[in-house]
């Protein structure tokens, strides 16, 4: 059966391998082996799990149908995913990123690349001149977010694949919060797609994993060679729970979805809510561009309490969500951005980014709207 003509709701329950092709077992089994016997000395397919494993192998065919890719890459976090594509890069290149990344690849970008000799500009991406005006001779790629967290700065995709043809540059996208299901940068010309799978693919909070998507064979033999050098691959009861994740990723995406618009419209006529920032809001600043390069808004939102003193409370009173740094599981979660997920960030540039210290964020979960909503409001009743 070819899958490849197949919508993206049939690909999340079949993916690459939709049983085992030994036994016809309705899943690929764990493959817990580290090394694959040569009949008389010959290797065969699989020969030692680094370099490759049947269980990991159905994920990686996963998210190359799922990003209409040639080929995919999974990783044992999204930090590994992520450091294993920007190690296209060589020393003496330059790379443009967004000046409010995720707090990891910030700590990353700016910590361990420039000790490799690669330099890194930060810049707000959601405006074009900023990224043109950063372009040096030196420059080769552009690392993207969009939306961005927790400020939800929406880069035209578009727009950045245009300068970075012009340039001969490669473009690179973190795509953990949209997911293939609502974006899908290789059709937009973008190079690598990059997911912290710890996230909604993932979906249940009980595993670290990363996806890498490629929409080209060369670039695909570049990272398969990174990827079996540094050997920061996904084991196979990871692989196993990654992929039974991604096959409801649909139902819980959309239900995630419903509860964060809800709680987002709710939260905005809150009196202890100063602002709430949500694509799926009418005021949404970037709502337009958003909407021409995914096809829904998220199942993340952001808000900023009136009172910042109010975030002890708040953390304090709510029972429902875990109270943590992440997203993307069934379960809701709440962070605060300052102390948990923008930690690595130092506070003076947090300020300057514009994530203040009454900032948290909410990635909604599959429970019932109205639960959520009491909980929330009875822990804002003291803000
Ligand atoms: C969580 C996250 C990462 C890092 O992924 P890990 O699986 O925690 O290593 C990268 N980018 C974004 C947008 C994330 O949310």
């Amino acid at each position: 059966m070819t899958l490849s003509d197949k919508r993206i709701a049939t690909l999340l329950v079949h993916q690459g391998q939709d049983r085992d092709p030994a036994t016809g077992a309705s899943t690929v089994p764990i493959y817990q082996a580290s090394t694959y016997h040569h009949p008389g000395g010959v290797g065969q397919e699989f020969d030692y799990a680094r370099s490759g494993n049947p269980s990991r192998q159905q994920v990686e065919e996963a998210i190359a149908l799922l990003e209409g890719g040639v080929r995919g890459f999974a990783f044992s976090s999204g930090m590994a995913a992520i450091g294993s594509a920007l190690s296209l890069l060589e020393a003496g290149d330059h790379l443009i990123a967004p000046d409010d990344l995720y707090g990891g690849s910030y700590r990353y970008l700016t910590m361990l690349l420039p000790r490799q000799g690669i330099e890194v500009s930060l810049v707000d991406q959601s405006d074009r001149a900023q990224v043109a005006a950063a372009i040096r001779p030196t420059t080769r790629a552009l690392f993207l977010e969009t939306p961005s967290n927790p400020l939800f700065k929406i880069t035209d995709l578009r727009a950045m694949v245009d300068l970075a043809r012009e340039h001969r540059l490669l473009t690179l996208l973190d795509n953990t919060f949209m997911t293939p299901l609502l974006q899908r940068p290789l059709d937009l010309g973008i190079d690598v797609t990059i997911h912290s799978a710890t996230k909604f693919l993932g979906g249940h909070s009980d595993i670290l994993a990363g996806l890498v998507a490629v929409g080209d064979n060369e670039i695909a033999g570049r990272i398969k060679r990174i990827q079996n050098s540094f050997g920061a691959v996904l084991g196979p009861f990871d692989s196993f729970l990654l992929s039974r994740g991604i096959k409801t990723l649909k139902l819980r995406l959309e239900a995630s979805q419903a509860n964060a618009q809800e709680l987002a419209t709710r939260l905005a006529r809150h009196s202890a809510v100063a602002r709430v920032i949500y694509p799926g809001l009418d005021d949404f600043v970037g709502r337009d561009r958003h909407f021409s390069q995914a096809g829904g808004a998220g199942a993340v939102l952001s808000f900023e309490l009136t009172d910042a003193a109010a975030v002890k409370s708040l953390l304090e009173r709510v029972q429902l969500p875990i109270v943590a740094p992440s997203l993307g599981g069934v379960e809701t979660i709440l962070t605060h951005c300052w102390s948990m997920s923008h930690a690595a960030i130092p506070a003076a540039i947090k300020e300057q980014m514009g994530i203040t210290q009454g900032l948290l964020r909410i990635s909604a979960g599959i429970e019932d709207v109205e639960d959520l909503w009491e909980d929330l409001d009875q822990g804002l009743q003291q803000c």
